[in-house]
């Protein structure tokens, strides 16, 4: 009776804890929010989502989210609705507003303790790009001897894989998409280029980037995306020792972790991502445990390769189906959540999986307006002109504030959680086996976290432990705990 009222005041205490003021900088800045800005919040009425957009959703994303930092997709000056296509790398697109927006946006979200990370595109730029323009007429009017630019780009007089024409001589590679040519990675003009525009980011307070298509650098040489990526990582912190870099390297974990030995912070975990990926196989299975094997066995491997590596999850981003299209029961979302944000590293939340946004197909869909309120449209974006998804009876930000049991005040919940216990993010991550294939259990330093994936209540037996921490039903009779079906729990040690 002592020891279970000793156990119960320490549990108030904790959850005394817990409702600590929303705003408080947690330990560990880990929770990233990945915001395509079109489509986020427009704050002049033109139907286009901009920067003002995002800092006057700062409050939403701090403290209903409780993210803690944000990863921008591209704002550079670009003429596609996707921006992934760059025509000045220290520019702000006017259709996001202006430098001095950039600038407000930084500076809250510093004094807000919030990181921000832009996405750096250098595979390639648009064809608009001056130093395109430059290099293709130099090309054709053979002034390639006094035109540096040339030298960018790869430019050949025979057709070759990956490559477009721009006449029955002329060539250039363009590996994504014949508006996007591939920068020459190895001109040292390029490089320098590149490190000049990251620095100024940098000066004006960015934490860092995220580096798209990094597998792409050199399309034949895993060797050469190392080597670059090593070369840039070591630039980046010498100049900012405390900047972090996530690099899009959408292939095998195995590639994955050879790439780590670049010195970069993260890669993101495709492999856990998306509708075939470990957590929904996890879901459908209904086994934790060989999911939390397979983590710490990602983590040892990771590790290896770079002792300071910090594993990225997500769930879906920009380029995949949207989750509740195939998450379909409630409990199995919110089990999803429970279990990538609960994970080792950095967890990505692409804006609008906390509403249960859908869409599929063309890209267009799977980057839709965030729908913040049926009855007041102050804000609201019209999103890109191609997309053919149609929004109905989509959830609104609105709405999903008002419902205490909705999907984003779960997603707060866990990632408050996440935030008190900094071990989840940067523990020594160890499998728990705790007897039963549906129990996902993890020991990271002082902090155990424990899954139920099946539908049943699941008993279990654990020593020493001191207090438990709940997201769902449990009940502790002496040493062993009851967890009830899809629920998640928190021991400490
Ligand atoms: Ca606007």
């Amino acid at each position: 009776m002592k020891r279970i009222l000793l156990s119960l005041s320490i549990l108030l205490v904790l959850s005394s804890c817990s409702s600590q003021k929303d705003t408080e900088k947690p330990e560990v800045n880990s929770v990233y929010y990945e915001i395509f800005v079109g489509s986020f919040y427009d704050s002049d009425e033109d139907g286009m989502g901009d920067l003002k957009g995002v800092q006057t959703k700062l409050d939403y994303i701090q403290n209903d989210l409780q993210a803690t930092g944000i990863w921008l997709m591209p704002i550079n000056p670009s003429p596609t609705y996707h921006k992934y296509d760059v025509m000045d790398y220290t520019g702000i697109d006017p259709q996001y507003g202006t430098m001095e927006d950039f600038d407000d946006l930084v500076a809250e979200m510093n004094s807000r303790d919030m990181d921000l990370i832009l996405d750096f595109v250098l595979n390639h730029t648009s064809t608009k790009h001056p130093w395109f323009i430059k290099a293709k007429e130099a090309m054709l009017n053979d002034e390639c001897d006094v035109v540096i630019e040339c030298d960018f780009y790869n430019f050949s007089s025979t057709y070759k894989g990956r490559y477009h024409r721009i006449n029955d001589n002329l060539f250039y590679e363009a590996g994504f998409w014949s508006e996007m040519p591939d920068l020459n990675l190895d001109n040292e003009v390029v490089r320098e280029n590149i490190l000049t525009s990251a620095k100024f980011w940098l000066d004006k307070g960015v934490k860092g980037f995220r580096l798209d298509a990094t597998t792409h650098f050199y399309d034949d040489s895993l060797e050469n995306n190392i080597e670059f990526l090593r070369w840039f990582n070591d630039e980046i912190k010498a100049y900012k020792p405390d900047s972090y870099l996530v690099g899009e390297a959408w292939t095998s974990e195995s590639i994955i972790t050879e790439m780590y030995s670049s010195g970069i912070d993260s890669f993101f975990n495709f492999s856990t991502s998306q509708q075939d990926g470990r957590v929904v196989r996890a879901l459908r299975s209904g086994n934790g445990n060989s999911l939390s094997k397979y983590v710490e066995s990602y983590q040892s491997n990771i590790k290896d390769a770079n002792k300071d590596s910090i594993d990225a999850v997500f769930l879906s981003n920009h380029d995949n189906n949207r989750s509740a299209g195939y998450l379909i029961k409630p409990e199995d979302k919110r089990m999803a959540a429970s279990i990538y944000l609960l994970m080792p590293g950095n967890p990505f939340i692409y804006y609008g999986e906390e509403v249960e946004m859908k869409g599929s197909g063309i890209d267009e869909n799977k980057r839709l307006p965030i729908i913040w309120s049926h009855k007041d449209k102050t804000g609201q974006t019209k999103g890109p002109v191609d997309a053919t998804y149609k929004q109905e009876n989509q959830l609104s930000v609105e709405d999903a504030l008002r419902d205490k049991n909705s999907l984003l005040n779960h997603y707060k919940s866990i990632i408050k959680i996440r935030n008190a216990y900094p071990d989840i993010s940067r523990g020594q991550y160890e499998a728990l086996d705790l007897g039963h294939d549906a129990l996902y259990g993890s020991r990271q330093n002082k902090t155990i976290v424990v899954h139920n994936l099946s539908d049943e209540s699941i008993e279990f037996e654990m020593d020493n432990k001191k207090v438990v921490k709940v997201s769902g039903k449990f009940k502790v009779k002496g040493s062993s705990i009851k967890i009830e079906g899809k629920s998640s729990i928190i021991i400490e040690e």
